[in-house]
């Protein structure tokens, strides 16, 4: 059984679909042909900068995404984005500074609305 996709539209207006757990970016357009790209490839992409917040506590900027770091044990941290309490699920780990996993995907209202905390 596979998930109905469901279209919607990211935090810059680019069109996206969700099918179940994974998301799309709409990648290209060439005639009528669309290619999607999972958004988790991005990671792959992007080089996490690791940086400090207004308040000093640690951050991972990700292109245009931020996370906060919750907890560490061992070598590993888990990160969750600083939109977690509006709504947004993503969430990644680290092991020597690198990102060994990625959890979720970014919700694209809590990122678009300011009104939801
Ligand atoms: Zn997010």
């Amino acid at each position: 059984m596979f998930p109905e996709p469901k279209f919607g539209l990211s935090q810059r207006g680019n069109l996206v679909v969700q099918i179940g757990e994974w998301r799309f970016n709409k990648h290209a357009c060439w005639g009528s042909k669309v290619r999607w790209t999972c958004i988790k490839k991005k990671y792959g992409y992007l080089n996490p900068v690791f940086a400090q917040s207004q308040r000093g506590n640690p951050v991972i900027m990700i292109g245009q995404y931020r996370f906060n770091r919750v907890n560490k044990y061992g070598s590993r941290t888990r990160w969750v984005c600083v939109k977690a309490k509006a709504g947004c699920r993503a969430s990644l780990h680290t092991m020597d500074n690198a990102i060994v996993r990625v959890w979720g995907f970014h919700d694209p209202l809590a990122h678009t609305s300011a009104n939801r905390f």
